[in-house]
């Protein structure tokens, strides 16, 4: 397939890389990044997209994806797919569909989970909204990129499925790392703390994977200084996403609402940008009750 990417940044160029390796012919597009081998570089996003079956962006906000989207578009031709990859708002990810339907594309908001490693496997999660047509136009992509595609439902909805599993991972962490910091205080061992709540009614991902506590259970960036990983920045920005969605739906998540302003917190006023997200853990630890 004649594929068009726009967005090369630390999880775009993997991506393309993988489609490139599965013996697609890929033309890039990137303000800054620059080309990974074998892939086409394109003088501006227009001409990364005018002439392809498919168009993948990977780009980062809303506010840039509707830029993109507005410059792409008239140049695309009727039929061709529109797969957005980035996390953005549910409401930018419906207007970029719109118009892209009017001009008769196929447009599919499908953000990801699994991060640049997974990026760089080719084993993502896509979470998918858009029409069946426009679904199943992507899919093959989708299992070169990735291990597994959910349809979710119409436009939107899968940037809707993004964040409100991301409010989920961010409030567990939380969680989870102030039951650690508690139990380290009340003289439990982190191994027994660990065995217990990983086959217990508290184990969840972020204990069971993604254990904050070095040295405890699989390894995870806490056993690599706290380097992402997941960055406390970027699940800064899908709690930010999440509020912002609450907020339009009138949806009452009070949980979502403390762990967006926690992290918030860690990483703008405190020492938290740049670390992985599960360094809330030491940051409880060095913490006493205010
Ligand atoms: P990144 O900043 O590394 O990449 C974004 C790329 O877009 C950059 O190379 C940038 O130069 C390029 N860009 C910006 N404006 C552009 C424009 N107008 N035209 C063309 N290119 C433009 O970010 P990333 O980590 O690759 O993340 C991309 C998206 O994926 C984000 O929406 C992010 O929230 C989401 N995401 C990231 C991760 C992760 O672990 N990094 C995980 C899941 C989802």
């Amino acid at each position: 397939m004649k594929i068009g990417f726009i967005g090369l940044g630390n999880m775009g160029a993997p991506m393309a890389a993988n489609l490139v390796a599965a013996g697609h012919s890929v033309t890039g597009f990137d303000v800054a990044a620059p080309m990974p081998e074998d892939v086409t570089a394109a003088a501006s996003a227009a001409e990364a997209a005018a002439g392809r079956e498919l168009v993948i962006t990977m780009l980062p906000n809303g506010e840039i994806l509707r830029a993109v989207a507005a410059e792409i578009i008239p140049a695309m031709t009727q039929g061709t797919g529109f797969v957005d990859c980035s996390t953005v708002d549910v409401e930018s990810a419906r207007a970029v569909a719109a118009d892209a339907e009017a001009a008769g594309l196929l447009p599919v908001d499908a953000p990801v989970s699994g991060g640049i490693g997974g990026a760089a496997a080719g084993t993502l999660t896509f979470m998918a909204g858009g029409s069946a047509e426009a679904f199943a136009k992507a899919r093959p992509l989708f299992e070169i990129m990735g291990q597994k595609a959910v349809h979710c439902g119409p436009s939107g909805n899968g940037q809707a499925a993004k964040i409100c599993n991301n409010m989920i991972l961010g409030v567990t962490m939380i969680g989870t790392c102030e039951a650690f910091a508690l139990a380290d205080k009340l003289g439990l061992s982190r191994q027994a703390m660990f065995d217990v709540v990983s086959t217990s009614s508290g184990y969840s991902w972020t204990m069971n994977a993604y254990c904050p506590a070095p040295g405890i259970g699989p390894t995870s960036p806490a056993d690599n200084g706290y380097k992402p990983g997941f960055a406390a920045d970027l699940m800064l920005k899908d709690l930010r996403l999440s509020q912002q969605a609450a907020e339009a739906a009138d949806a009452d998540t009070p949980m979502g609402m403390a762990a967006t302003e926690l992290y918030e917190e860690f990483v703008e006023r405190e020492d938290g940008a740049g670390k992985d997200f599960s360094a809330m853990l030491p940051r409880f630890e060095s913490r006493r009750r205010s």
